[in-house]
């Protein structure tokens, strides 16, 4: 109840608009559909899209409309977190809230503790009024068989049920994952998720990556596959089917690093969040991750577990530096979950780390704007500042074109019509 209310006063006194029509003037604009500036331009929202873009005084306004100077700012579309999970009911309504606050505007739910059906239903019935657009998923998990018939009707009731995708979560047999992706195909459902491994008598077995790059997997998470891959010239001709079939790759490296402590004991004060985010947000962080190392087995066991996990997380860099060289798809994912890891934030930390290997920052931002929305199919709507788009965007009062970590100066989020101050949100989350 409790955030409830605080979730409608965010409304009265942080939201604007609906109906309004708002008018950004004199900011540049960071479209994303190419990597240009386009400085001092003006852009009318009307009915939540991008009505017009121009010249402040070629554009129509009128006493209602809400004139927004955007003088030395920055305007790019909303961010995308590929990799979300959601929390048990009584803190859906604060991951949302923390996704606005942190400038994402699309979340794709790739594990969830509550009904995700039912959460939609919600998002669509306006209960959350601070919500990103939600992506929901089936999730498939070992002990499930398939058929194709099985397949069949799943898909079929996926389909009505509107939900938007399948997440592989573990899979008990080839059958079912060969099925699964048959019939997926065919009834234009997206399959997606963790790499297929199977347990056949205590052992692990690895699906054959060529097989699985060329059963329209669309997406694979935390680089697994490559990873087991032997020879170099085997992961060369892997990264280049990759780009050949579209396969996106959501590598989540931030989860590596806080699974697996790489930035304890010190390194982990210079995170991006850390250093900006509220105290008041963060007190009790600090805390709660000593006290996972000891539960961990203390000190000497934490720091064996990290430098043996070393050379699979170079493993992994060098893995993401190859897709990135061959251009395939490339999506940002928080995996929040772990100490340090804010919702909605967490994509900051995940961009940094790519930032930290190489990659270039439009690519960066590239992977959580424009691929993502290309993963759902729905770039007509969303992902780049184009008239007629949806206006889901975010005013920065520095360019993260020039530097990654600038993704941290966001002052406002605009969604679904309504135009949100990012420190008076930040004011109502909590974060766990
Ligand atoms: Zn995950």
């Amino acid at each position: 109840m409790k955030i409830q209310l605080t979730v409608f006063f965010a409304i009265i006194f942080v939201a604007k608009g609906l109906s309004q029509d708002v008018l950004i003037r004199d900011i540049s604009i960071i479209p994303m559909s190419s990597d240009t500036l386009l400085v001092e331009k003006s852009i009318l929202i009307q009915n939540g899209k991008i009505k017009q873009i121009g010249d402040y005084k070629d554009l129509p306004k009128n006493n209602e409309t809400d004139i927004i100077d955007g003088k030395g700012k920055f305007l790019m579309p909303g961010l995308a977190d590929m990799h979300v999970h959601l929390p048990e009911d009584d803190k859906i309504e604060n991951l949302l809230l923390a996704n606005i606050a942190a400038g994402v505007t699309q979340i794709r739910i790739m594990n969830s503790k509550a009904s995700q059906i039912e959460l939609k239903k919600q998002v669509e019935a306006k209960k959350y009024l601070v919500s990103p657009n939600v992506h929901i998923s089936h999730i498939i998990r070992r002990g499930e068989i398939y058929s194709k018939d099985r397949a069949d009707s799943l898909m079929k009731q996926i389909k009505l049920s509107k939900i938007d995708f399948i997440k592989l979560f573990s899979v008990t047999d080839k059958d079912t994952f060969n099925n699964l992706t048959d019939s997926a195909e065919e009834h234009g459902v997206i399959i997606c998720g963790h790499y297929p491994v199977y347990l056949a008598f205590g052992k692990a077995e690895m699906h054959p990556m060529e097989e699985v790059l060329g059963r329209n997997f669309k997406s694979i998470e935390h680089l697994a596959g490559y990873n087991w891959i032997s020879t170099e010239e085997e992961l060369d001709s892997l990264i280049h089917l990759t780009k050949e079939k579209h396969i996106f790759n959501c590598p989540t490296l931030d989860w590596d690093v806080m699974a697996y402590n790489l930035q304890y004991p010190e390194a982990y004060k210079n995170r991006l969040t850390y250093q900006f985010l509220p105290k008041k947000l963060t007190h009790n962080w600090e805390e709660r991750y000593l006290f996972s190392i000891e539960e961990a087995g203390g000190e000497e066991k934490v720091l064996q577990s990290r430098d043996g996990y070393k050379s699979s997380f170079d493993l992994k860099i060098g893995i993401l530096k190859k897709l990135y060289e061959n251009d395939c798809l490339l999506l940002i994912g928080g995996d929040a979950g772990n100490s340090f890891q804010a919702d909605g934030f967490n994509v900051y930390e995940e961009m940094i780390h790519w930032s930290n290997i190489g990659i270039d920052n439009f690519t960066i931002l590239k992977s959580a704007t424009v691929t993502p929305s290309l993963f759902f199919d729905q770039s007509s709507a969303w992902g780049t500042i184009e008239v007629g788009k949806n206006a889901e965007m975010i005013i920065l009062t520095k360019n993260p074109l020039e530097q990654i970590k600038n993704i941290t100066t966001i002052e406002k989020t605009i969604v679904g019509g309504f135009v949100y101050n990012n420190e008076e949100l930040l004011n109502q989350i909590e974060l766990f």
